[in-house]
């Protein structure tokens, strides 16, 4: 299914930004390949998306075809005794809770993340542990391979996790369609999982009060004792507008769209942030938000 001219506002958590040339929703592997063969065939580009909570578009928009996975991406399946095989398109909380249906624990830290596995996968998304907050669990810990499509062979490779260069917030797939993975967690007793599950939740009671769409943290944390947040707080950004975005009154390191906000507000405060923190601690602060 294709649909042109799409809003994209309409597919980001962040709700702005123009729209696409043209919106896929391919439901497998082969309708992927047809949409990219698609794209190129008119000399566009592409790109990958999932739930789009992780994306800020420009008000341009993006002058190409989006391919989002979602429904046909959803499978879930025991595969062992605790390894679990999934699709790109599961939500990060259906994961979650399939994982305590089965009794199986391990991926609580997703628990509250709004995005897709593909996402979590390609963002090696991931949460301050509850055991040690100086660590952080990230989906890397818990990944055996993942399932990519091969744009060039059109074939479905399979990359074990010592293949993928994970860091922080960082996979390098960049270029690659994540369809699937399969990731290996551990048994455990529901009501533990559930009391995990229930903790996780607790630290993000946090984010109710930020009150406006947004893309969860704008800069990734330069370091554990100096989160990016505390660093654009000290430079008195915090509440600074442009247009109609904000950065949170609540948390420097979110901004907001207080209802009209433009890309290019969102771009100014990025800037001011940066160029105030570069400034004021010596310190360059790298985004983790992805832009289109
Ligand atoms: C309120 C809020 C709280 C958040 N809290 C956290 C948190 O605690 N920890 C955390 O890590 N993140 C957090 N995030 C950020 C975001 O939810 C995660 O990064 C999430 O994993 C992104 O998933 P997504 O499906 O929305 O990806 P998208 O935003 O759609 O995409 C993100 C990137 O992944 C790529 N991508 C997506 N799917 C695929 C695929 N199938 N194949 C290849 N590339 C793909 C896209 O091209 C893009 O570059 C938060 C966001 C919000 C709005």
């Amino acid at each position: 299914m294709l649909r042109y001219n799409e809003p994209l506002s309409r597919h980001t958590s962040f709700k702005i930004g123009g729209s696409a040339y043209c919106w896929a929703q391919p439901e497998n592997p082969k309708g992927v390949l047809e949409a990219v063969s698609f794209a190129e065939s008119k000399n566009k580009k592409f790109s990958v998306i999932g739930k789009g909570t992780n994306l800020l578009v420009k008000d341009e928009g993006f002058d190409g075809v989006i391919i989002c996975l979602t429904k046909g991406f959803e499978k879930r399946e025991k595969e062992g005794e605790e390894i679990i095989k999934i699709g790109a398109g599961l939500s990060a909380a259906k994961l979650v809770k399939y994982a305590l249906d089965l009794g199986l624990g391990g991926c609580e830290f997703l628990t509250g993340i709004p995005g897709n596995v593909g996402g979590a996968i390609f963002m090696n998304a991931g949460a301050r542990s509850l055991e040690d907050p100086a660590k952080f669990d990230e989906i890397k810990d818990i990944l055996l391979d993942a399932e990519v499509l091969d744009l060039k062979s059109g074939k479905i490779k399979t990359l074990s996790r010592k293949d993928i260069d994970f860091k922080y917030r960082y996979s390098g797939l960049d270029g690659k369609v994540i369809l699937g993975a399969r990731l290996k967690l551990k048994k455990d007793k529901k009501e533990n999982i559930e009391d995990k599950i229930k903790a996780f939740n607790k630290k993000r009671e946090w984010f109710i009060k930020i009150g406006f769409p947004n893309a969860g943290s704008i800069f990734k944390n330069p370091c554990l004792d100096k989160p990016a947040g505390m660093l654009i707080e000290s430079c008195g950004l915090k509440g600074r507008r442009i247009g109609g975005a904000e950065i949170s009154k609540v948390h420097a390191n979110i901004i907001v769209n207080l209802g009209r906000a433009k890309a290019n507000d969102v771009l100014g405060l990025i800037d001011l942030a940066k160029t105030s923190v570069r400034q004021k601690f010596g310190m360059d602060l790298e985004l983790e938000l992805k832009i289109l």
